[in-house]
């Protein structure tokens, strides 16, 4: 399997081929504009010093900021950091939101230190990268492993460096100190308004609808929560411990509720405890893959009959898989368009914090909402015109607003 970020470039050169788009353009967008590596001590609880190492990756700048999330995760490495900045440079495009794409991350298991240790780690790698980043300049967000509680650790470093508050140096904080309403729920609700046009487009009647969750954290859980709330059926969802079925529809808040006393889904009242590669051979029409990378190979796509794929995990389907699934007609949502929700209420989050004015929910939802279906139209439009499916749909929209950029800002 070629690395994540070859990956990347391969959906890149084939857009720009369909495009034709001149070499140079082409050449912009092929390497990120800068790649930082830096080295964050840390006090461990027992006083020892622990040395970590983090990137920061700013794939460009040419819409605006850099813009993307911070992972911690014991498999971050450079060329993950680079596929994902790449991604975000594409979705902010996307969802035409006035950012360039960046990602970050931090090799470390979360699960292995303390919650004092999470707050020194997450300082340090503010100090480690407060040279380059800023509200004009980077303005990173959580990712998988990081969470609202570590934002504002992060805002807050930030803001003594600089001897005043810094607000918009990063979004998905909490309210408190700053954060929007809507943002933590924002990537799930997002791909729902997507979800249920597609629903409505390819007529899919809602009662036959039957969802499977691979991945039941910040984005999956949400989705599911705000689904099955919609009236829509959740017949199974998994983490990492395994997956649990029902095909009468899980009561999901219950599932949530559980999982928040035991730590994961499993052994859930009146489910079948199943491993999770049978997640993906349920009798089930729509998967939303909500979990990490390279989740569907291969190796496993035969197992998959379903009508519509939802990517809210970035980069869940090699690109061998997505050709097999593209031969059945399944329809898939790229993960560039289906999770963009998140970085859009972070925009919303951006502003507020710059303008000092706090908006209603309402507000954030009926803006996301705008934002979502305009795009999912765009796309959509895009891809019967050029005859092609949903991703290579969206990069083309994407990669048309970079050049266009590109070539008015002179290169
Ligand atoms: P999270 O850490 O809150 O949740 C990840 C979930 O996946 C956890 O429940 C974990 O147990 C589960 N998981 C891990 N490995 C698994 C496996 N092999 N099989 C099944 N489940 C597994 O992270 P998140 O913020 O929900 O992010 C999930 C995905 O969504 C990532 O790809 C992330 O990049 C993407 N995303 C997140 C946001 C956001 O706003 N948080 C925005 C856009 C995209």
């Amino acid at each position: 399997m070629p690395s994540q970020f070859k990956q990347a470039l391969i959906q890149l050169n084939q857009t720009a081929e369909l495009m034709k788009i001149g070499h140079d353009e082409l050449e912009m967008l092929r390497k990120p504009d800068r790649v930082i590596e830096a080295s964050l001590p840390v006090e461990m609880d027992d006083g020892s010093l622990k040395v970590f190492t983090g990137y920061r990756v700013q794939y460009n700048n040419i819409r605006g900021p850099y813009k993307g999330g911070i992972r911690f995760h014991p498999k971050v490495n450079l060329d993950e950091i680079k596929a994902l900045a790449f991604w975000m440079m594409i979705k902010c495009a996307v969802v035409d939101i006035p950012y360039g794409g960046a990602k970050g991350g931090v090799t470390v298991d979360v699960k292995k230190i303390s919650q004092k240790e999470l707050e020194r780690l997450s300082r340090a790698y503010i100090r480690g990268f407060a040279d380059f980043i800023g509200p004009d300049i980077d303005i990173p967000a959580p990712d998988v492993y990081t969470n609202p509680q570590i934002m504002a650790w992060m805002m807050d470093e930030y803001s003594h460096i600089k001897g005043q508050n810094v607000y918009a140096v990063v979004t998905g904080k909490p309210v408190e100190v700053g954060g929007s309403l809507g943002r933590d729920t924002a990537t799930g609700q997002g791909g729902f308004y997507i979800f249920e046009q597609l629903v409505k487009k390819i007529k899919l009647p809602k009662n036959k609808v039957a969802i499977t969750v691979l991945g039941f954290g910040n984005v999956g859980a949400n989705f599911a929560l705000i689904a099955s709330q919609a009236g829509y059926k959740v017949v199974a969802v998994s983490d990492s411990r395994g997956s649990i079925y029902q095909s009468a529809g899980l009561k999901i808040r219950e599932v949530l509720a559980h999982k928040r006393n035991t730590g994961s889904v499993i052994n859930f009242k009146g489910t079948k405890n199943i491993i999770n590669d049978k997640l993906l051979s349920l009798p089930a029409n729509v998967l939303v893959p909500a979990a990490l990378e390279n989740c569907i190979t291969e190796y496993n796509v035969r197992k998959i009959n379903v009508k519509i794929i939802l990517e809210l995990a970035n980069g869940p389907l090699t690109p061998q898989a997505e050709k097999r699934l593209f031969k059945k007609g399944v329809v898939v949502i790229p993960d560039v368009l289906a999770n963009a929700g998140g970085v859009v209420v972070s925009y919303f989050e951006w502003v507020q914090n710059i303008r000092h004015f706090y908006w209603e929910s309402a507000k954030v939802e009926a803006n996301l909402k705008n934002k979502m279906i305009t795009a999912l139209n765009q796309v959509w439009q895009t891809a019967e015109k050029y005859k092609v499916g949903l991703r290579t749909a969206a990069y083309i929209v994407a990669i048309e607003k970079l050049v266009k950029a590109l070539k008015i800002r002179g290169i």
